[in-house]
């Protein structure tokens, strides 16, 4: 990155030229330095990631991102999500809570082996680089299921390292409804006690699954910034036809007007009159995305290793990155656009959120 293209990274990212600074200390291999030629030296965060799949699926999935994949694409952050409702996916009893500390547990073990760096703070954000030694790692659970109702336990996953909690995933539970469910609603009261805990302890509170109602009473009772860590909007006109887990344009404006960021994954589909199947169309999304929302408003979250029923084209994993880089460069993004999406926004919010 030469100095001019650091200097815009950090104008547009609004972060100081630390957070920006490739981590000279670490000389690049070849390798690297052919990749960085390719992503030309941006800050990559992946807002939402089940790693090794930590979760424990049976099914095998490819996208399932590792550290060496990381490493390779000098990525300067991911985020490691345990799933908080493991145990009714297997169909057996068990206490989501011990089994989400169990998925925690090993991204522990290799923060101890010395594999990643986990971000804490908001000042190991700010110390985030490209770097081919260390990725950071972000502590996560998918559903607040883990919680098993007690704010103590919240307490507790804060003190391994969690900092984001999407707050439902695939069914309803204390806190709210999913977007899979017959029924929606606010957020319950322990939902409200939740977020304003969630906020002191200085973790994000990310929103992909919640449905629609109970998104609406995240928006109002949250007064940091909103994550929304993997979804894509529905075409206009489209939304019987489209996977539920799609957004409509008002659900992600409230995630916009809270100074938050809509992360966008790799899932394929066909609707009736719709397509998104190629890395040109998750392009050209995210360029409708920045007319509507703004692009400070717009990430990148691939939920690699999270069973994704079908992939874009050009797809496979993270180490598709320079690929994906490659289409949005096809679209006319600038490259200050770019370097918004595929890590700025989400870690200006994670920075914030922390602080
Ligand atoms: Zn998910």
């Amino acid at each position: 990155m030469d100095r001019r293209k650091f200097l815009a990274c950090c104008a547009a990212t609004g972060l100081s030229s630390t957070f920006c600074a490739p981590a000279f200390g670490n000389a690049p291999d070849d390798a690297l330095a052919d990749q960085m030629k390719k992503t030309r030296g941006f800050l990559i965060a992946d807002a939402h990631a089940h790693p090794y799949q930590l979760h424990g699926s049976r099914s095998y999935d490819s996208s399932a991102p590792t550290i060496a994949m990381m490493k390779s694409q000098g990525m300067a952050l991911c985020s490691f999500s345990a799933v908080g409702d493991m145990t009714f996916y297997r169909g057996r009893s068990g206490s989501p809570f011990g089994d989400t500390q169990n998925q925690l547990r090993q991204v522990r073990r290799l923060e101890e082996k010395g594999e990643l760096r986990l971000v804490l703070s908001s000042a190991d954000v700010q110390s985030l680089s490209i770097s081919p030694a260390v990725t950071g790692g972000l502590m996560a659970i998918e559903g607040g299921d883990a919680l098993e109702g007690k704010l103590s336990k919240l307490d507790a996953f804060h003190q391994e390292g969690v900092r984001l909690m999407t707050l439902v995933h695939d069914r309803d539970n204390e806190i709210g409804y999913n977007q899979r469910s017959g029924t929606d609603g606010s957020l319950t009261p322990f939902g409200i006690q939740v977020i304003e805990r969630m906020s002191t302890l200085g973790m994000v509170v990310d929103v992909a699954h919640a449905k629609s109602a109970t998104l609406k009473g995240l928006a109002e009772v949250c007064a940091t910034p909103l994550v929304d860590s993997h979804t894509s909007p529905f075409h206009p006109g489209a939304e019987g036809s489209e996977p539920r887990r799609l957004r409509t344009w008002p659900e992600m404006e409230l995630v916009a007007r809270s100074g938050g960021v809509v992360c966008t994954w790799p899932m394929a589909y066909s609707g009736k009159n719709s397509e998104r199947t190629t890395l040109g169309h998750w392009a050209e999304e995210i360029v409708r995305m920045k007319a509507r929302l703004g692009i400070e408003h717009c990430g990148l979250g691939t939920d690699g290793g999270g069973g994704l029923p079908r992939l874009i084209t050009g797809w496979e994993s993270i180490a598709s990155l320079p690929e994906l880089i490659a289409a949005l460069r096809q679209v006319a993004l600038s490259e200050d656009d770019i370097a918004a999406f595929v890590g700025g926004n989400f870690l200006r919010v994670l920075g914030k959120c922390m602080a």
